[in-house]
């Protein structure tokens, strides 16, 4: 049994007055409809670390959809519902969303498979969580509003600093705990305690059977934390990052290197192609392994930006090459690809290759507008697959200096339609 606390004062600390007000009336609902409701895991977690969080998760004894509807209603919100997982998501008008769910008890068919649900208590609710300090409730209804419900003593740990699985086969159940295992104790600089850091030693089997989109979106949230390279190196001294990635391994200056860069770099690529690429650090010795982990991906854009990476990093380069002999070669690379590959050579130290790589980047980027298909048009030129090739002459022609200006590039062009139409008559 644990001792009986109250945690209304801190919320009245910590909490706006109106988080604090929609949370009582979120228990004056409850009582209404004669059921308890509470809020849940990580925002009771940070409610005492004293760190901020927006994300008010609301767990109710009984049907979450009913109540999340006459919530609704009452905060003339909206409603979202996710009926496989028997949870709702709460609208406001202030467009802050709020999950509720039933508290409830997952059966696991099998490890590592998703849950099914069935409706049960908040004891039985928090049972199922990853850690101790995840695993506590605060009791809304006006009678009861603010008690602590701490039943595996997840305050004591948050005050050592510790992650502790709530029984011995946690990470069997669920193997991606072990990569929330690593980002807690990073992100709060905490450690697991022994055995819960001993399960995960074990590198249970069930991280085989889970879906590469689980483990995708765990790095995604590593990759969101403030210093992911600590996190892949916690993970490879457990001798676990191969098991999760196989191929993968934590060199650590290239991989620093590049998550700086990449970091430091505003680029402009959406969130998923932005993972792609850090991820990629850490196969800078199997690259293989990582083109063939991507083939779950359905979507064809990132794979293409990696596989030319991939054969942009292991292009067999010769030394002191013209830049219009490399226009030759990558005209057809996208920038991205560009830039990544010549910082992934820096990080890992080849720094000629880096150079080169680059400065092509850079003067390809700076590349003015030296003509278009309607300047070959006028030279009487009919269109064809020969606009395509007398403009990639006239680029390369501009990398190799051999014309800078508009002006040039069209006495230049001129040349080559002449010649090609002679080639035509002859
Ligand atoms: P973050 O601060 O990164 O958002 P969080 O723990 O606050 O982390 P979620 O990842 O949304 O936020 O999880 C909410 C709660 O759900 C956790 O506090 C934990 O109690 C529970 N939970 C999440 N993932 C798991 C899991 N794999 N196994 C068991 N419980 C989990």
């Amino acid at each position: 049994l644990y001792e009986e606390e109250n945690a209304t004062q801190l919320m009245h600390e910590q909490f706006s007055k109106e988080t604090i007000h929609f949370l009582q009336q979120v228990g004056e609902l409850a009582d209404e409809l004669d059921t308890n409701a509470y809020m849940i895991g990580g925002i009771v977690r940070d409610l005492f670390l004293r760190r901020p969080n927006e994300d008010i998760d609301i767990a109710v004894e009984g049907k979450a959809d009913i109540f999340a509807e006459k919530a609704a209603e009452r905060f003339k919100g909206t409603v979202q519902f996710h009926e496989s997982f028997g949870t709702a998501q709460l609208v406001l008008p202030n467009g802050d969303k709020i999950d509720v769910t039933s508290s409830r008890t997952e059966y696991y068919l099998k490890p590592a498979a998703l849950p099914t649900v069935e409706r049960s208590n908040v004891q039985e609710d928090l049972a199922r969580r990853d850690f101790t300090i995840n695993a506590m409730a605060i009791q809304l209804n006006s009678g009861d509003f603010g008690r602590l419900i701490d039943a595996y003593n997840g305050k004591n740990d948050l005050t050592n600093k510790v992650l502790r699985t709530l029984h011995n086969l946690s990470f069997v159940e669920d193997p991606t705990r072990i990569l929330r295992a690593v980002r807690f104790e990073t992100r709060l600089g905490y450690k697991m305690d022994k055995d819960t850091e001993n399960f995960a030693r074990q590198r249970p089997t069930s991280i085989q059977s889970l879906s590469k989109d689980r483990v995708w979106s765990e790095f995604q949230h590593f990759l969101q934390e403030v210093a992911p390279g600590e996190m892949f190196a916690r993970l490879e001294e457990l001798d676990v990052l191969d098991a999760f990635m196989p191929g993968a391994s934590f060199k650590p200056p290239v991989v620093t290197a590049l998550f700086q860069r990449v970091r430091s770099n505003n680029l402009n690529v959406d969130e998923k192609m932005n993972t792609l690429i850090q991820l990629l650090a850490l196969f800078t010795e199997s690259r293989s392994s990582f083109e063939k982990s991507l083939l779950w991906m359905r979507s064809n854009p990132e794979r293409t930006l990696v596989q030319q990476i991939i054969s942009l990093y292991d292009t067999t380069w010769i030394k002191d090459v013209a830049y219009g002999a490399l226009h030759d070669a990558f005209s057809h690379v996208q920038n991205m690809s560009l830039w990544f590959t010549s910082r992934w050579f820096e990080a890992a130290d080849e720094s000629e290759k880096a150079y080169v790589l680059y400065t092509y980047f850079e003067k390809k980027q700076s590349m003015p507008e030296l003509i278009n298909g309607d300047d070959l048009r006028k030279f009487g030129l009919s269109p064809g697959p020969q606009y395509k090739e007398i403009i990639h002459k006239v680029e390369k022609a501009w990398f190799d200096a051999l014309l800078t200006t508009r002006d040039e590039a069209l006495s230049f062009a001129q040349g080559q339609v002449e010649a090609y139409m002679k080639q035509l008559n002859d």
